[in-house]
């Protein structure tokens, strides 16, 4: 993961090493070869920008000038400000006073919501929660029986809408009744959740290959039914800064209060990871590396950074 970024980095920072004072055509020879390696990456380039700039003024000031070993003083300031455009400190699930905590997914088809469904449940399940799953993705045909499959694979309830019913409230069996609008199976969802004490429910909802007006009415009018505690926005990180664009488009139409980047498995770049966090000021939460339901884990900028510099 990020492989060529961490060699970039690594070399921009060895022309610096044993030097007892660095001068300004050092510094900016190294903020150069540092900016080149994040655009490589596919870092949006206003993130770079900004980036490179703190670099270049903490990297001229006194806590350089000062150090006994100025290059490893750059490089601590590289990695604080790696932790600072991944959002500092690790932000966790804010759990309502009183349950069901209620988390909405969100994102494009594809993006991996349903199966980071499944590894929420598990990880929460683990946790000592009682999570349900709602199926209220009724775009997509196979959807339903998806997170079905996900739901048995964690051990985790599934409240879906029965195949064939009409609409919502229509008489079906206790924990099926809805269908037809994905809204309705939302709020049904949560009043089963209270129901049967679940402590946590988690929406899945529709995603569309693009961004367009009716995906985003949807997931408002559920977001504005179910009343989240957490709004996840699920985005698959291979797609690079392009992830920028989706990623403000969610911002404004259902307003999330957290990311999680998906397929950073196969990400080599870590485009989206470094820039989705200074452009929508939402804190990256969690991170889906593969395709099985233990590949999760709660995204800690930290280790993200270490992961980027060592
Ligand atoms: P949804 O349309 O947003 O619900 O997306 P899905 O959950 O159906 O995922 C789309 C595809 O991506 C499926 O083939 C998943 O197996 C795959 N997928 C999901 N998350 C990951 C991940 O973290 N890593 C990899 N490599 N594949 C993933």
């Amino acid at each position: 993961m990020f492989d060529s970024l961490q060699d970039r980095l690594q070399s921009a920072f060895k022309n610096l090493r044993g030097k007892g004072r660095l001068s300004e055509a050092d510094i900016d020879a190294t903020a150069r070869e540092i900016r080149l390696a994040l655009l490589d990456a596919d870092v949006a380039v206003p993130v770079v920008r900004a980036f490179v700039g703190r670099i270049k003024e903490r990297a001229s000031g006194e806590e350089v000038s000062a150090a006994l070993n100025p290059a490893q003083q750059v490089i601590k300031i590289v990695n604080e400000e790696l932790i600072g455009i991944l959002g500092g400190e690790t932000r966790r699930i804010r759990f309502a006073k009183t349950p069901p905590t209620v988390i909405m997914l969100a994102g494009l088809q594809g993006a991996g919501k349903t199966t980071l469904a499944g590894k929420l449940a598990r990880w929460l399940k683990e946790q000592g929660n009682s999570p349900l799953l709602v199926a209220a993705d009724l775009q997509r045909p196979n959807a339903v029986n998806q997170l079905q499959v996900v739901g048995e694979r964690a051990g985790v309830t599934v409240f879906a809408p029965e195949p064939g019913s009409t609409g919502a409230g229509d008489g079906g069996t206790e924990g099926t009744r809805s269908s037809g609008d994905p809204v309705q199976v939302a709020r049904d969802g949560v009043a089963e959740a209270r129901r049967s004490l679940h402590d946590v429910v988690i929406v899945d909802t529709a995603g569309r290959l693009g961004v367009d007006a009716e995906l985003m009415q949807q997931a408002s009018d559920i977001r504005d039914a179910v009343q989240p505690d957490e709004v996840l926005f699920v985005i698959d990180a291979m797609i690079g800064q392009d992830a920028v664009q989706v990623a403000q488009a969610f911002a404004e139409g259902v307003d999330f209060t957290g990311v999680v980047l998906s397929k950073l498995d196969g990400d080599a770049r870590g485009g989206a990871a470094l820039s989705i966090r200074e452009v929508t000021g939402r804190p990256i939460m969690f991170a889906s590396t593969g395709e099985q339901l233990t590949d999760f884990e709660v995204f800690h900028p930290d280790r993200m950074a270490s992961r980027i510099l060592d």
